[in-house]
């Protein structure tokens, strides 16, 4: 990929004042307004929790998920988008709404089951489209007609928990699939259904080195990825990784650490592709172990948008030193 960056960016207006292109921009540029997404807890299991499963857990996962809003898992789908809808919508006055299906692994169950849940959040008010979290190796052809036919009447992402692009992390995340996996998933989605991809990816990992964080950004850059959401890996109770931790097998990353490596992505990363969150936050502070900043929920993004703003830099400003 070829980017003219010789001119040095020094108007942000179209990245809402920030030196990264945040989703909160791409969702308004896409809907013409500010759009929230909705998370809901519906899918109960992923392949690695399944009874019988040979997989071991991925070692950051708790025991909900990755679900936002695990307490009101047991409710109706049209129920948790109510409530979870009527708490944004109040906070926000938003107007405009993607259901997140975030939990687990969401499309893991029958397609006749998935269309169904699609067609109860789609029936919403003010509901736009759906954001379906999964996995890259959980995207069988069966399921692809039916991403394709809801993308052609309403919005449809699909954000896969891709984590790394080398294989030794993912095998150290116990994710149970390899990068390989991770391609497929991308180009399948691109190809066979049209709609939009996001990726998860965590720093932080152990023996992470810059020019993995670099060469990260340069195969995202060249893949067809509308937004990545990082994460810093942190050890949650009851997951592999708090063993890990208290038998002194992992260290998390120090937030200064942690900054630097956000920003040397951001600076290799494209300027099209939007940014979800530059950081974990831990939402059940009961949970979390370590680190204790991801307990935070602005400081080290804010930290991370000073230390772009003090040097004078911005997400793809190296890109032409890369290509
Ligand atoms: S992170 Fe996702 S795939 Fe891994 S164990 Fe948890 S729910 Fe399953």
């Amino acid at each position: 990929m070829t980017i003219d960056n010789s001119i040095i960016k020094t108007d942000f207006s179209d990245w809402g004042d920030h030196r990264y292109f945040p989703i909160s921009q791409f969702y308004k540029n896409r809907f013409g307004e500010k759009v929230y997404k909705v998370s809901v807890s519906i899918a109960e299991t992923c392949p690695n929790r399944q009874p019988n499963s040979r997989l071991p857990l991925c070692i950051f996962c708790d025991e909900w998920g990755s679900a936002a809003y695990h307490l009101e898992r047991d409710k109706a789908l049209k129920e948790q988008i109510i409530i979870n809808r009527g708490k944004i919508a109040k906070r926000y006055k938003a107007n405009k709404f993607l259901v997140y299906f975030q939990s687990y692994t969401n499309t893991f169950d029958r397609v006749s089951e998935l269309e169904d849940r699609f067609n109860i959040a789609l029936a919403e008010d003010k509901v736009e489209g759906i954001v379906l979290g999964t996995r890259p190796d959980c995207l069988p052809a069966r399921i692809l007609p039916l991403l394709k036919k809801t993308h052609e009447s309403h919005y449809v992402m699909v954000e896969l928990g891709l984590q790394s692009f080398f294989d030794h992390h993912l095998t150290f995340l116990q994710r149970g699939h390899d990068v390989q996996r991770g391609y497929d998933a991308i180009n399948k989605l691109h190809e066979h259904t049209g709609v939009d991809t996001g990726i998860h990816l965590m720093f932080g990992l152990p023996d992470e080195t810059d020019d993995e964080i670099i060469q990260t950004a340069q195969i995202i850059n060249q893949l067809p990825i509308s937004n990545v959401k990082l994460h810093n890996l942190h050890v949650l109770s009851k997951t592999p990784l708090a063993e890990m931790y208290q038998k002194g097998m992992f260290k998390p990353v120090e937030l200064d650490k942690y900054i630097e490596k956000v920003i040397l992505f951001l600076q290799y990363l494209s300027p099209d592709i939007a940014v979800q969150r530059l950081t974990a936050v831990a939402s059940r502070w009961d949970e979390l172990i370590a680190p204790q900043w991801t307990k935070e929920k602005m400081r080290p993004t804010q930290m991370i948008e000073d230390r772009l703003s003090i040097t004078n830099s911005y997400q793809g400003i190296k890109i032409k030193d890369s290509v």
